[in-house]
């Protein structure tokens, strides 16, 4: 019997050794510093002299497999054939020869993939999949993201803010959504819609009662059939029902809107992260370009641009002016359904396992 050389591994991320540069393989943890000659370019020189360029493109995130393929001829052409995604899919491309570097950018960018993304630069918007892979999204993150990726595209290629600026959108409230210095996220703002005839045939009842957060969903019968009922009173439109039992409609063209979040980080870098905090609600989901979302996006970003000092993450800033004067520079309205301190949400928030009514 042929010996088997090959496992199909289910899960879990592959070993990046075999796929990596010799040159960053050869030098692994050996690094003495590193520096950012110019915007999408990162220097790194290890302690034998070793030297590499990485050179970093944006991409339209969705790709079909011919842009693959030019990609991937650009790094035969002018990296060894070795490339890397970004979480944020962009393209890195790393050098060994400083001679290939321009070149390198010159191709990248005569085929329409702009070199940035680095260092004190707006990085690449992260988005989750929206229509085009998904089937609960109330809104279609990677078109809007396209959108204004447009609109940033200046951003992305200098390096002009006070320090990193990351964005990201979300399709929905409840799931791949991350944080971020910016973050856009569809909110619905109306309770689900029930269609009775089709809730006994498709859900599973005992789940989509245990899904609610603020247990606001009850068995009931409704014309004979097992259905389902909302206390609208409690509902706060997250959205949960959907995915489980789609006959609880609750995207809808008009009253599913947009809010925009700041102040969100992840990482530890420099200060602890963050939450971000909600700050525009209430913006039309508008299909194919979404400018309302832009316009509201362009707004903070150009504040922090001029009033942040050097290092400051968008939470930093506003931690140093605080949230009146947040909103006063902005020009954002400031409403009551901007403060929540969440207390009490120990008990509204459905915590345990347990099911109340
Ligand atoms: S954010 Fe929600 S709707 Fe969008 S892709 Fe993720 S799970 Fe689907
Ligand atoms: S899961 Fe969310 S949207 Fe559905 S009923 Fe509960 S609070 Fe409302």
């Amino acid at each position: 019997m042929a010996e088997r050389t090959h496992e199909t591994i289910e899960s879990g991320t592959p070993d990046p050794m075999p796929y990596m540069h010799p040159v960053m393989k050869n030098n692994y943890g050996k690094w003495v510093y590193h520096s950012h000659p110019k915007p999408g370019v990162l220097y790194h020189r290890a302690a034998n002299g070793d030297q590499v360029w990485t050179v970093k493109a944006g991409t339209q995130r969705q790709m079909d497999h011919y842009t693959i393929r030019k990609l991937a001829d650009i790094a035969d052409q002018f990296a060894d054939g070795y490339v890397r995604f970004t979480t944020r899919s962009n393209i890195e491309y790393m050098v060994s020869d400083q001679a290939k570097v321009e070149p390198l950018i010159k191709a990248l960018t005569d085929n329409g993939f702009p070199v940035g993304g680095t260092a004190n630069s707006v990085s690449m918007i992260a988005h989750t999949q929206g229509w085009l892979h998904c089937d609960i999204p109330g809104t279609d993150a990677s078109g809007a993201v396209k959108a204004l990726m447009d609109d940033l595209y200046s951003e992305f290629v200098n390096c002009e803010m006070p320090n990193r600026v990351k964005l990201s959108t979300s399709c929905c409230e409840i799931n791949c959504g991350g944080q971020a210095d910016i973050a856009i996220v569809i909110q619905h703002t109306k309770p689900p819609k029930i269609n009775h005839d089709l809730v006994a045939n498709i859900c599973e009842r005992p789940s989509v009662v245990a899904r609610c957060p603020v247990a606001a969903i009850r068995p009931a019968l409704v014309n004979g059939k097992p259905s389902l009922e909302v206390d609208e009173k409690k509902c706060i439109c997250c959205g949960a029902c959907f995915p489980p039992c789609p006959p609880m409609q609750i995207n809808d063209p008009e009253h599913s809107k947009f809010a925009i979040w700041v102040g969100g980080k992840n990482s530890n870098a420099r200060s602890k992260p963050t939450f971000h905090k909600l700050v525009a609600a209430g913006i039309p989901n508008n299909p194919p370009r979404w400018p309302e979302v832009s316009e509201v996006v362009r707004k903070i970003l150009n504040t922090y641009k001029a009033d942040g000092r050097p290092w400051e993450r968008v939470s930093d800033w506003i931690d140093r002016i605080g949230w009146p004067a947040f909103f006063e520079k902005t020009g954002l309205p400031f409403t009551k359904y901007h403060i929540d301190n969440w207390r009490g949400g120990r008990s509204t928030l459905n915590a345990s396992t347990h099911i109340r009514f």
